[in-house]
């Protein structure tokens, strides 16, 4: 033991790590070895052995004390992607983030006026402008944004909701149960299918609180389906005097000219229509942090704000940082330009394809066999299921066969998640940021000198190196 925990080599990580923990990961380490000899697997011997410790010992501390939530390279073609965080932030919004992170700032000073401050009012006459709302706010996410919503205006009365809308997203966002624990009561109307105006009418009666109407984000029902327009739902309200409150789920502000968004609606329209209140996410579409935006009548935003729920469900000064610059970006119509999403989404699938035989040309010839192959993007994050978006991919074909590279490639140094297709791994570059090309050129170039070796490798340990 003191042979490893004296090592010279050992010596500069006393400086970063408790003695403690570097002993430990070099028991580990030998413990390893003994296992190794007792299976009666070959072990680096001599000179080669006084290298092979220190060194095991300082990954296995690298591995350790590495963040846990790290970036990865997304080359799946799925945009909104909500298993890998969904919208990668602006870098000039990242970077007002780390700025206000690090610092005191003005999250609930009027530096005006030089006394208390609502975090509210950072974003609210954005929100204003860029919607055309009366008022806005803003909280935790799109399903805190609607919990609020109904404890609101609607605990221990009905919301009329369509059966066909009654929706499970990904993550166990269920809207019944949601509706449960806001304390409202769910009144379903219409069927699955087939929902009409009337059904609503003959459900409204004295308990009914408010009409609920919600984007159907990760399905389509086809074939044999009706539901009312917007506009004979917002007649209806009015008629009825209930407020329709509408949850449009991925934050489309405008309508988009982008063939895979012309089915979206966008917050714009749906409050120009004459919606009582609009509810969406911050991370989806809009391109910005988690977060659940709220924006319609001045009195009944009013009302979210004064519920106590609101302190719960609150944001905190790094959305807010994040929230507001990107929202700052589109009122300066630079969303195109500086969020990542916006320019995934529309970068030009001829774009896509030089860059497809670049990273070809480069890693052709290595221990991989690659070729440019047609793929389609998805918008992910419950906007446009079934719009396929033209792109490009390279398809990586090696003989140990594609999972095998497909795990190698999640515990590559930086991690990269891309899908399987025909025992092809697919690097579709659409999701790929420019700049994160050499790190594929890299990974590919590198296959499989450092093969997995019967799941004992921790994730992102792969590498070159
Ligand atoms: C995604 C989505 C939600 C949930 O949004 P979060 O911000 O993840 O809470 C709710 N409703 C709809 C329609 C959605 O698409």
């Amino acid at each position: 033991m003191s042979l490893v925990l004296d090592h010279p080599a050992l010596q500069e990580l006393y400086a970063v790590y408790p003695r403690a923990v570097v002993r430990a990961q070099a028991a580990a380490v030998l413990d390893e070895l003994r296992g190794r000899i007792a299976a009666g697997r070959p072990v680096p011997e001599g000179e080669e052995l006084f290298e092979f410790l220190p060194a095991q010992v300082r990954v296995r501390l690298e591995q350790r004390f590495r963040p846990t939530l790290r970036r990865v390279v997304n080359a799946t073609g799925v945009i909104v992607f909500t298993n890998a965080g969904r919208a990668p932030l602006g870098a000039a919004v990242a970077a007002h983030v780390a700025e206000t992170a690090a610092a005191y700032s003005n999250l609930e000073y009027d530096l005006e006026r030089g006394e208390r401050g609502k975090r509210d009012q950072l974003v609210e006459s954005r929100l204003r402008a860029l919607t055309g709302a009366e008022a806005g706010t803003v909280c935790n996410n799109a399903a805190a944004a609607l919990l609020l919503i109904l404890n609101t205006l609607a605990v221990g009365r009905k919301v009329l909701v369509s059966r066909g809308e009654l929706i499970e997203i990904g993550g166990s966002f269920r809207l019944p149960a949601v509706m449960e624990k806001s304390g409202a009561i769910l009144r379903e109307v219409g069927t699955t299918n087939k929902t009409r105006l009337s059904d609503y009418e003959e459900a409204l009666d004295e308990e009914t609180a408010l009409i609920l109407k919600v984007h159907p984000s990760n399905y389509r029902i086809v074939g044999f389906t009706h539901a009312p327009s917007l506009e004979e739902m917002v007649g209806l309200a009015r008629r009825c005097g209930r407020p329709l409150v509408y949850d449009v789920g991925s934050g489309l502000l405008e309508r988009s000219d982008l063939p895979a968004l012309r089915a979206e609606p966008a917050v714009g329209d749906v409050i120009h229509a004459g919606t009582d209140l609009v509810c969406f996410s911050g991370d989806k579409l809009l391109g910005g942090p988690q977060a659940g935006l709220v924006v319609g009548r001045a009195e009944l935003v009013d009302r979210l704000r004064r519920n106590p729920l609101m302190r719960a469900l609150r944001v905190d000064k790094l959305g807010y940082a994040a929230l507001e610059r990107t929202l700052a970006l589109y009122e300066q119509g630079r969303q195109q330009v500086e969020l990542p999403v916006w320019r995934m989404l529309a970068a030009p699938a001829e774009e896509l394809r030089v860059r497809a035989e670049r990273l070809c040309e480069r890693v052709g010839g290595g221990g991989v066999q690659v070729r440019v192959k047609q793929s389609w993007s998805l918008t992910g994050g419950g906007a446009a299921p079934e719009e396929r978006i033209p792109s490009w991919a390279v398809a990586v074909r090696v003989p140990e066969g594609a999972e095998r590279l497909e795990v190698w490639l999640r515990s590559f140094r930086i991690p990269i998640l891309a899908r399987i297709e025909d025992d092809e791994v697919c690097l579709d570059l659409r999701t790929v940021f420019p700049e994160q090309d050499e790190v594929l050129e890299e990974a590919l170039l590198c296959w499989p000198r450092e093969p997995v070796q019967g799941g004992g490798r921790a994730p992102g340990t792969a590498g070159c190196g």
